[in-house]
């Protein structure tokens, strides 16, 4: 399977799931997941028309953003945030989705370069409750999103999250149900909230069937990851 073949198959099903649960036709948009992915593969899907590319890994995506310049394309940050690394994020990308706590928002906001826009965040949930996963609680998100709203160079745009694995496609829905219960409630207060980023590969139907506006696709378009240095390595 080619890339460009992978990237039809999924935009299919997108638009199967998207009338199969309700969903108007166009909601839901495709990031591809690129991390641990060589630069052939990532332009092989530019060649067929792929615009948002997520990175988990900032020395490998700065590499691969500078390698990829033209034509522009639009970067998401997709990965858990060091503080020292929060500068170039906020010079480097279009969006950030991985927004746990204030320390971190509050230096992508005072960090993001003044000729840019504001950059586009979502906050992450950890809607699993799972101790060893990045992401705010679902009881302490209200007060995270308002104060993000609060910060001029940040644009909220929603809430995402990276559910434990769940086999079974009910339980995959009932996680998927817990943050679009609180996005709809959020949304009462903040009507400029537009994005629900979840579903990955393996649960990519459940999550727009839950109400996902995003989905970030990562093996399903490019296949398995190099696990080695070979992709900073090849960037170079
Ligand atoms: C790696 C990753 C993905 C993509 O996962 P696949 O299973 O390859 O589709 C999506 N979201 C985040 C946050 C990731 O780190």
């Amino acid at each position: 399977m080619t890339i460009a073949t992978n990237l039809t198959a999924i935009k299919d099903l997108i638009l199967t799931y998207e009338k199969k649960y309700g969903r108007e036709e166009g909601s839901v948009k495709l990031l591809a997941v690129s991390k641990r992915q060589s630069i052939e593969k990532i332009k092989a899907a530019v060649e067929a028309g792929q615009v948002a590319f997520g990175e988990n890994y900032l020395q490998e995506a700065l590499l691969k953003i500078r390698i990829l310049a033209d034509p522009p394309l639009e970067w998401h940050f997709i990965g858990p945030i060091q503080s020292n690394k929060t500068r170039k994020i906020a010079e480097h990308f279009a969006w950030v989705h991985s927004i746990d706590n204030v320390k971190i928002a509050k230096r992508l906001n005072d960090q993001r370069p003044a000729h840019l826009p504001p950059l586009n965040v979502c906050i992450e949930v950890n809607v699993s409750g799972e101790l060893t996963k990045s992401g705010v609680s679902l009881k302490d998100t209200a007060s995270l999103t308002a104060y993000c709203f609060s910060l001029p160079r940040l644009k909220v745009r929603g809430l995402m999250t990276i559910p434990a694995f769940h086999a079974s496609f009910i339980e995959q829905r009932q996680a998927y149900n817990k943050l679009y219960t609180l996005w709809q409630q959020l949304h009462q207060h903040h009507g400029s909230l537009d994005t629900l980023s979840m579903g990955m590969s393996n649960d990519f139907e459940a999550a727009i069937a839950e109400g996902s506006t995003l989905i970030r696709i990562g093996t399903a378009i490019f296949g398995e990851r190099d696990v080695s240095d070979q992709v900073t390595v090849t960037a170079i």
